[in-house]
């Protein structure tokens, strides 16, 4: 059976700020399906890009060649109750494999803030949440397969092509397809939080001590305030009361840009730098509480943590009813603000930097882009997002 792809789809990203037509549109069901697009590539000189939740606010996942939807290959391959370990087919929805999970008395140790993106496309940009002790979501990860662009299969892991294994954990899509991934998980936990208001200056005086506090601390701090909202998850042995995460389904037609920090002083210069910003320039208007959250370091090659504890800053503007609000100026002074301190920026979001500004930022780079060069000589799995990164 010849896979079909189809003509006329419109590709919009959840935030409904990024979109494109891609020529045609897969959905394949089974690895040779996969093949068969890439053959198909190849032999048109088309470019390839696969898409899981389509929920990165940025173009990372546009194209107006060939487009893969990873949908219907979801499948949960292997349980390894023993190990406490996963594999399931690259395009399976966390929220589906947060269930089978539980059915087995395993859960991931760490999520993002939402459940509708696929294990490949979380590796794909380094999804993180928060807890010093905790990794990017990329570092559950222990064995992952790739279609590569010339239609080979590779599995990669720490003992097999340990340096494919790094690059692809943070993968942005161009490395080729991911097929599967392997997750280490740990038992089921639940989580009880508790929530309090502070002021950025205590916070920020106190921060060490809040992060020995709680296992997933983070705060939110209310621009052209002092205020801020301390939240503190622990685990906890009480049967939930709760399980509904609400916010994020009706929160539609958001902007995100993310950029991160370094180490703990920096948290602190950072801060009261877009404090005095906004301070300086009251015509900008910041309408959404920054969330700052915090993140161990690792050793994946293109990590926004890759070799420090980090800590994200989050900046967020609501548009209303779809609507776009002037942000530009906001935007603008707070890269300015994070490449002063050593930022990085959070690879699924919008930001302005290009290879330049990435060689300096990681020591790893040249690294990556070798290994990239490589397996996609011809830039089959290329778009304008990653040009701005490569070129
Ligand atoms: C409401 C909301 C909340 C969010 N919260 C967080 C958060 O708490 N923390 C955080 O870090 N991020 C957060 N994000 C961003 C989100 O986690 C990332 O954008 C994530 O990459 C989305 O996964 P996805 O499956 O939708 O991937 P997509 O956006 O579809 O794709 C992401 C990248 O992966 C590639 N890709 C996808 N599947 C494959 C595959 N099988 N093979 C090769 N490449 C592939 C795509 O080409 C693209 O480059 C949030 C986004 C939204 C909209």
């Amino acid at each position: 059976m010849m896979v079909h792809g189809h003509k006329g789809f419109k590709f919009q990203n959840w935030a409904k700020t990024y979109g494109c037509h891609p020529e045609m549109y897969f959905q394949p069901t089974c690895v040779e399906e996969v093949k068969q697009v890439l053959d198909l590539a190849r032999q048109q000189n088309k470019r390839v890009k696969a898409i899981g939740g389509g929920h990165s606010p940025s173009d990372i996942a546009c194209t107006d060649g060939f487009m893969i939807h990873m949908g219907k290959m979801n499948r949960i391959l292997k349980v390894d109750k023993e190990k406490r370990q996963v594999t399931v087919e690259a395009g399976i929805l966390l929220r589906d494999l947060n269930v089978e999970l539980s059915k087995h008395g395993l859960a991931l140790a760490n999520l993002g803030a939402v459940s509708d993106v696929t294990a490949a496309g979380v590796i794909g940009t380094g999804t993180h949440n928060t807890g010093i002790k905790h990794g990017i979501l990329p570092t559950q990860v222990v064995a992952l397969s790739l279609l590569t662009a010339a239609g080979t299969v590779i599995e990669c892991s720490e003992t097999s092509n340990a340096d494919l294994f790094k690059a692809s954990l943070v993968h942005l899509g161009c490395l080729g397809i991911v097929l599967t991934v392997t997750f280490q998980c740990v038992p089921q936990f639940h989580l009880q939080e508790t929530s309090f208001p502070s002021t950025l200056k205590e916070v920020l005086d106190n921060l060490d001590s809040h992060l020995k506090k709680s296992e997933y601390f983070r705060f939110l701090w209310f621009p052209h305030s002092d205020n801020v909202s301390v939240i503190y998850q622990d685990h906890t042995n009480k049967p939930p009361a709760s399980a509904a995460n609400w916010f994020w389904d009706y929160a539609v037609g958001f902007y995100l840009l993310e950029f991160l920090l370094w180490v703990s002083e920096n948290t602190a210069e950072a801060m009261l730098d877009l404090k005095t910003m906004l301070e300086k320039n009251p015509k900008v208007v910041a309408h959404f509480p920054v969330e700052v959250r915090f993140v161990k370091g690792d050793d994946i090659l293109l990590s926004p943590c890759f070799q420090k504890d980090s800590c994200y800053m989050n900046i967020i503007m609501y548009r209303p009813y779809g609507k776009d609000v002037p942000r530009l100026d906001y935007w603008l002074a707070y890269e300015r603000i994070m490449k002063k301190v050593g930022g990085r920026p959070h690879w699924a979001k919008a930001h302005t930097c290009t290879r330049k500004d990435f060689e300096e930022m990681y020591p790893s780079f040249q690294k990556f882009c070798a290994i990239r060069e490589k397996l996609d000589p011809t830039g089959m799995f290329l778009n304008a997002y990653l040009e701005k990164v490569f070129y």
